[in-house]
């Protein structure tokens, strides 16, 4: 094979060796990024039980100075069932003592009500913690292997890099030039084999007179169809 071609053809194997790095880089993001997600929704919910929990404490708060406020006003009326004068306004007095206590007892049953809703919170909030710690604990082990994986693919692509700037260097600048042309279209397949008279970039059939010539010759030629730079390739003929 012509000298410059032998390199066109290891060049572009180098190229499209570098480009295949990437998927496997982004498969391995993905990995983590499903673990991440979990985590990410543990972490809301913790957040949106602390506001539960703090609305409901306020609440049990107001519960309370609520009963305070009822028992001053009971007391009062105490202090007013001695002064009353009449019947009628024993009777005035003994309802609103009522409707006061009926409000105590509204008041203590969501007091209960309230308790039990923190509490019962409070134990869903630990759980959701405690699942917290295990996930974010194999997230950081799968995050490491996943960085390990990461770094060995760049490590490997980087020794491809050198490779190819190594062949760079020895390969003649019009030829590089002529390569990089079709490369800027064709990207990592402007170097093909030819297999069963076809040219592997299109596809297509090459005629038998522009293959007889190609078979002999020792010159960089392209397909005649799409233009690629083509080459012999010797296993797919035997
Ligand atoms: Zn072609």
């Amino acid at each position: 094979m012509n000298k410059h071609l032998e390199q066109l053809v290891k060049l572009s194997q180098f190229d499209k060796d570098i480009v295949n790095f990437d998927p496997q880089i982004k498969k391995e993001q993905e990995k983590l990024k499903v673990f991440t997600e979990t985590v990410d929704k543990l972490n809301s919910d913790v957040e949106k039980l602390y506001t539960i929990i703090d609305e409901t404490k306020n609440k049990r708060i107001k519960n309370d100075i609520h009963l305070k406020e009822l028992s001053d006003k009971l007391s009062e009326i105490e202090g007013k069932h001695k002064l009353a004068k009449n019947e009628k306004e024993v009777k005035a007095l003994q309802l609103e003592e009522e409707i006061a206590k009926e409000q105590v007892n509204f008041a203590n049953e969501e007091i209960v009500r309230l308790d039990s809703l923190i509490t019962s919170k409070n134990e869903e909030l630990e759980a959701i913690k405690a699942e917290l710690v295990q996930e974010e604990e194999s997230v950081k082990e799968l995050k490491d292997l996943i960085d390990a994986n990461i770094a060995k693919l760049e490590s490997e692509r980087n020794k491809v890099y050198e490779e190819k700037s190594v062949l760079v260097g020895t390969v003649d600048s019009k030829v590089l030039a002529f390569y990089e042309k079709i490369r800027r279209w064709a990207a990592e397949s402007a170097v093909v084999p030819v297999k069963k008279q076809a040219c592997y970039g299109c596809n297509m059939k090459i005629n038998d007179r522009f293959y007889s010539e190609f078979i002999v010759s020792d010159e960089i030629m392209t397909c005649p169809h799409c233009g690629r730079i083509i080459y012999k390739d010797d296993s797919a003929e035997a």
